[in-house]
């Protein structure tokens, strides 16, 4: 069975009585290149336990199975067990974890399962729930990399640079804990059904130390919030919303000031480096 023909994927989910549900996020790959190079792109290798989150019927768990250690893939849609039992009945590097990602203990998870392994992600994701699972991914703390293919926009928007339109506090997140790097588009046509939205394949490679120093991560990214707030509005009136309780107007200028930025700046001009700047003058005013 080529798990990525058209007419043997109908087949196979006929068979099962399996119908398309929307709400899932669920397109499936019906071009053979496209989980090839998915899989490639991860650079597993068999010394990798990857995780994989909504494996469908399993085109791209068969790829990261010739090249990892172990596979395990989690599937929150039931219906696709008996599938995917059929299906990756030749693998035996790949387990079928039944479950939502979002509500699963992921460092409990990698733990069990990746001992003695370099531990990666590689999935197709759901697109409605892409935030959140790439937020857990690295909050887990448990991956040397993230390949992932996500809605062309969002993958735009997590590499934005700043000063563009696609750049916001998602951008800054992932690019202070990872190098993300877009490896190539993959448009509608190569799903079932089709979505309606370009895809891209995301490539993260997860930093092993952060990428400018920050004092305080959790003020790093209050203030990172508060920046991009309210976009259209002045960087001085963001931090007034975000921290006026705490620093008034005219300290909050005079930090903007020592940091050696204009009156007028806009949130979204900061790059990391910047932002960590501003952070830390910040701390000092909010403890001083
Ligand atoms: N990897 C397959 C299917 C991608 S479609 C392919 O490329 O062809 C997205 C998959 O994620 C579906 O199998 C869907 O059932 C599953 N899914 C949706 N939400 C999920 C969640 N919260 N946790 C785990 N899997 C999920």
């Amino acid at each position: 069975m080529d798990l990525c023909n058209l007419n043997d994927i109908r087949a196979l989910l006929g068979r099962h009585g399996f119908h398309f549900s929307k709400a899932m996020g669920q397109n499936f790959l019906i071009d053979a290149a496209v989980p090839q190079a998915i899989a490639e792109g991860s650079g597993a290798e068999a010394d990798c336990g990857v995780l994989e989150i909504g494996p469908g019927i399993g085109c791209l768990t068969a790829q990261l199975a010739r090249r990892a250690g172990k596979v395990v893939s989690v599937e929150l849609d039931k219906r696709l067990l008996p599938v995917l039992s059929e299906t990756m009945a030749p693998y035996d590097n790949v387990s079928i974890v039944s479950g939502d990602i979002l509500k699963l203990d992921i460092p409990a998870l990698a733990a069990a399962q990746f001992s003695g392994l370099r531990p990666l992600v590689c999935a197709n994701l759901p697109y409605n729930i892409t935030t959140p699972v790439l937020s857990a991914l690295i909050d887990s703390g448990c991956f040397e990399s993230l390949t992932v293919m996500i809605q062309k926009e969002v993958a735009q928007r997590i590499c934005a640079a700043p000063g563009t339109a696609d750049y916001g506090a998602f951008s800054v997140y992932m690019q202070f804990y990872t190098a993300p790097e877009i490896l190539f588009d993959v448009p509608p046509h190569c799903f079932t059904p089709q979505p309606k939205v370009t895809s891209a394949v995301l490539h993260c490679p997860v930093r092993q130390a952060p990428p400018v120093p920050v004092g305080d991560r959790a003020l790093f990214f209050r203030v990172v919030r508060a920046a991009f707030a309210m976009r259209r509005k002045t960087l001085l009136n963001g931090l007034s919303a975000a921290f006026g309780s705490q620093l008034d107007k005219a300290r909050l200028s005079q930090v903007l000031a020592d940091c050696g930025f204009p009156a007028a700046v806009r949130g979204e001009t900061l790059g990391l480096a910047e932002f960590a700047a501003l952070t830390d003058r910040l701390a000092e005013q909010l403890t001083g």
